[in-house]
């Protein structure tokens, strides 16, 4: 579909009163000052792309790539503008003019690819542990990495040798009587950096009812595509994925994380997809998606089984953006949070402000996301927690690397992974007082 005609474009653009309620909210504003990496900015040179008064070249880019796509300033609109989707729409455009190897490369080849994705990030962790990527760092080689990568392969640290899915069989069969089949959208992040959260979300689903299959041939959610100006990839990779899990009678379709669901979400497929043929399978499918903690809560209404505990952990949670504003999901992760026996729930000062991980923002724009990212730390540490939450894969990368660079002694964790340790710990308690 033509740009022009895209329909944030086609539609939004004469809404915008100029009132700059969304610059009031963007981190990047709070950090540069600046019209033009404000999203009142953005949504001004999207227009005068849309009316020709701009090139696309890679200046506009550069201007509307640093914007982290966190959406506070889509959700604060008052006229209602969805400004990421204008970004986003605007950044393909210009991608589409103006296109480059190594991203076809990195989104075209190695990112649609499920199996290539896996043996580079596999390779890196093989790296990691013969040491090598230490000493290719001390030696500066990782110098030659492009634009900022070489600063931000540090945030990459202590990638998992083996994957999710090589370890999950493709049918997890429920403990006790069936109630639900979910299909398992089982991300990339998750799969491949934070495999002990796939492992402990069929834990606790199982054990709850349902039957999990994580269908064999599941491509990335595109949300990576989108941010980078491949929305045609994006477009390519959810068809995959819609046409895979519409083959199956799922009940609920399922994911931990929140940048997969909220890529998977009608809003989502309304932007890939709004005129095209496969819009009602779009559709479709994305009412049948659900976030995980919004799904314990509200379907499942989770009872957590009571375990022994020394003495209350004090815990905190962040939410991403991915969860708050793209699909408005604050409440169930606190909720899931509160009935874990043993914990102290501690909220954060602005919990729901961006870490600045953003998918691979960390790595276009290393300077930028530590600058929010030190916000964010300075808001967790106040805290005193002991244990850091969050409910997506790349905020949890994220954050680990602030923890680490502020020396904080704190865990950053997935809160399925809290739930599946009680339900561990009950079965460990049984098993002593039988
Ligand atoms: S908040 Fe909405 S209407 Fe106001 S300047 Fe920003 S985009 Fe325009
Ligand atoms: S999406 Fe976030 S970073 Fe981008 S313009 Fe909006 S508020 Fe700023």
């Amino acid at each position: 579909m033509e740009f022009k005609e895209l329909p944030p474009v086609k539609e939004q653009i004469m809404k915008c009163v100029r009132c700059g309620k969304c610059r009031s909210v963007c981190p990047v504003f709070a950090e540069v000052g600046n019209e033009t990496a404000a999203p009142r900015g953005h949504v001004f040179m999207v227009q005068m792309l849309r009316d020709g008064k701009v090139e696309p070249d890679k200046a506009v880019y550069d201007k509307l790539s640093a914007c982290l796509m966190c959406e506070t300033c889509s959700v604060n609109c008052p006229s209602g503008i969805d400004v990421h989707e204008l970004n986003a729409a605007a950044r393909s455009y210009i991608y589409e003019k103006n296109p480059s190897i190594a991203k076809e490369f990195i989104f075209d080849t190695m990112w649609t690819n499920p199996g290539f994705l896996k043996a580079s990030t596999h390779f890196m962790g093989g790296l990691q542990k013969l040491g090598l990527q230490k000493i290719a760092r001390d030696m500066g080689l990782t110098r030659i990495l492009p634009g900022d990568l070489p600063e931000a392969e540090k945030i990459l640290t202590n990638i998992p040798t083996k994957s999710a899915k090589t370890c999950l069989p493709e049918i997890n069969k429920t403990v006790g009587p069936k109630k639900y089949t979910i299909g398992y959208f089982l991300g990339c992040a998750t799969d491949l950096l934070s495999p002990e959260v796939a492992k402990a979300t069929i834990d606790v689903l199982t054990r709850n009812g349902c039957e999990v299959i994580i269908p064999p041939g599941i491509k990335c959610c595109g949300l990576p595509h989108i941010a980078n100006g491949k929305m045609d990839t994006a477009r390519k990779l959810a068809a995959h994925n819609i046409k895979l899990f519409n083959s199956y009678n799922f009940d609920y379709v399922i994911t931990d994380c929140a940048s997969c669901s909220a890529a998977l979400s009608r809003k989502n497929m309304e932007f890939l997809f709004k005129g095209l043929n496969i819009e009602d399978q779009a559709y479709d499918f994305s009412s049948r998606v659900m976030d995980l903690t919004s799904f314990l809560i509200n379907v499942i209404d989770i009872q957590i089984p009571e375990v022994k505990y020394d003495k209350k952990v004090k815990v905190t949670y962040h939410d991403p953006c991915h969860l708050a504003n793209a699909q408005g999901i604050t409440r169930e992760p606190r909720e899931l949070l509160k009935r874990i026996p043993g914990i102290e729930f501690i909220e954060m000062n602005n919990a729901n402000s961006c870490c600045g991980g953003s998918g691979t923002y960390s790595v276009t724009h290393y300077k930028m996301s530590m600058k929010i990212l030190d916000k964010k730390m300075d808001n967790v540490m106040e805290t005193g927690a002991d244990k850091l939450v969050t409910c997506c894969p790349s905020c949890m990368m994220q954050l680990k690397y602030g923890v680490r660079r502020h020396n904080w002694k704190c865990q950053v964790v997935h809160p399925v992974v809290l739930v599946s340790e009680c339900y561990q710990n009950a079965l460990i308690e049984q098993g002593e007082n039988r």
